[in-house]
């Protein structure tokens, strides 16, 4: 096992709408505008180069100089990230598509993205010397943090909406963490998190230490350019919830590009959204800054079903700043998405994951995607963990009775 050498240089908290900054403290929104705090480092003093990165671990941790925790005994690391980043072959010549990527996010300790924002919590709170932890999740956050909890010897408190998927509520009973299943939706499971989080004092990672939480989910975009050869892709394509995950990921190329690691300036930013919970993508195409909260989401993809999604107005923001879009898929589209994937380059989705193959599936069924573009479609949860959906949808297995004559019926 590699050792983490070289640890942050995290410099202070900085109010993303009026720019006043704060130390690096556990807090979460501005207190003259209240906006919300973003993590700042110190690039000047950063010195990275390409070989930099040749000896060190293959997770988040090897880019330990632009994530907010400072000490390297605080680490709670279980192996989030360092991902694959597939060729699709099968997939692009389907489309029409010669250079396009799947980064292959199913395959975290807890079998989505959320390992990366929850590793880095999860390390903020033994800094901070939290004893208790949790959050409010849509399901995937919910196994990250109990896994990292567990890890690293914590009490673990999760708030998720009551109706979501079996599996998911197995595996995080399973990291034994105390799961609070809030008859509601999950801006409902937030609230009711948020309170808890005053009353008790829990360090819950998405609302009490959001601004460090958030900067784990960055470290897609570094692993996707390096992967690629130290460049950016044009375009890449991202489911939306709350919209963090795309926010971190335009900010990690930036970051990059900063440091002089790549040129980032042209890369395209879209989101996926379902159509069932589709805020950000009806702001987009209705042309408003402004997002109308979806009260009753409704969708198969309940990992990203966030009707009030609080960094949908910023989402925006890259998406029009890029160039690019942000779409939404129906279930019907979600389930061919899930099958298409599967089908084509062995890689098996949840719903969450699949809007982004539906979104760039419309993409080029509209022209809107130059053929030789370099496209990453992020595919950000597994399969295994929606099973419950798809089965109504896939084809019976052949059942048969242990004979040779039965056997040879199954094809003439
Ligand atoms: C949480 C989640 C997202 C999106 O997360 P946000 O950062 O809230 O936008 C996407 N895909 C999956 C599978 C998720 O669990
Ligand atoms: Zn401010």
């Amino acid at each position: 096992m590699k050792t983490i050498e070289a640890m942050s240089y995290c410099r202070a908290l900085r109010c993303r709408e009026c720019g006043k900054e704060y130390p690096a403290k556990r807090l979460t929104v501005c207190d003259s505008c209240f906006a919300p705090l973003d993590v700042v480092y110190d690039y000047d003093s950063i010195e990275l180069s390409r070989q930099s990165f040749e000896s060190r671990p293959r997770s988040i941790w090897r880019y330990s100089e632009l994530l907010p925790v400072k000490e390297a005994r605080s680490v709670v690391d279980i192996g989030a990230g360092y991902t694959p980043l597939r060729r699709a072959l099968n997939l692009g010549s389907q489309l029409g598509l010669k250079n396009l990527y799947i980064k292959n996010d199913s395959v975290n300790p807890t079998f989505s993205f959320k390992d990366r924002p929850a590793s880095v919590a999860i390390s903020k709170a033994i800094e901070f010397g939290d004893r208790v932890v949790g959050c409010a999740s849509t399901g995937n956050l919910a196994a990250a943090v109990a896994a990292h909890a567990a890890k690293a010897n914590l009490d673990c408190y999760v708030f998720a909406p009551k109706d979501i998927e079996r599996s998911k509520i197995a595996q995080v009973a399973a990291y034994g963490a105390k799961i609070i299943a809030v008859r509601g939706t999950y801006d409902d499971a937030n609230r009711l998190a948020v309170l808890a989080s005053e009353i008790y004092g829990w360090n819950l990672v998405n609302i009490t230490s959001r601004p460090y939480y958030v900067e784990g989910s960055k470290t897609i975009a570094f692993e996707v350019a390096e992967q690629l050869g130290w460049r950016a892709p044009d375009h890449i394509i991202i489911p939306i919830a709350s919209g963090a995950l795309l926010c971190a990921i335009h900010r990690g190329f930036s970051e990059f590009d900063k440091l002089g690691l790549i040129g980032a300036a042209g890369v395209k930013v879209s989101g996926a959204q379902a159509e069932g919970c589709a805020p950000v993508a009806n702001a987009f195409k209705s042309n408003n800054e402004n997002i109308i909260p979806i009260e009753k989401p409704k969708t198969i993809a309940t990992s990203i079903a966030i009707g009030d999604p609080g960094d949908g107005f910023y989402v925006l923001k890259v998406v029009r700043g890029t160039g690019g879009v942000v779409g939404s898929v129906g279930d019907g589209e979600i389930l061919e998405s899930i099958k298409l994937l599967a089908k084509t380059e062995g890689i098996f989705t949840e719903a969450a994951g699949a809007v982004t193959i539906g979104v760039l599936r419309q993409m080029v069924d509209g022209g809107k995607i130059d053929p030789d573009e370099t496209v990453v479609c992020c595919v950000t949860g597994n399969g295994l963990k929606t099973v419950e959906h798809l089965a109504p949808s896939i084809a019976k297995p052949i059942e048969l009775d242990p004979t040779l004559d039965a056997l040879r019926s199954i094809k003439g």
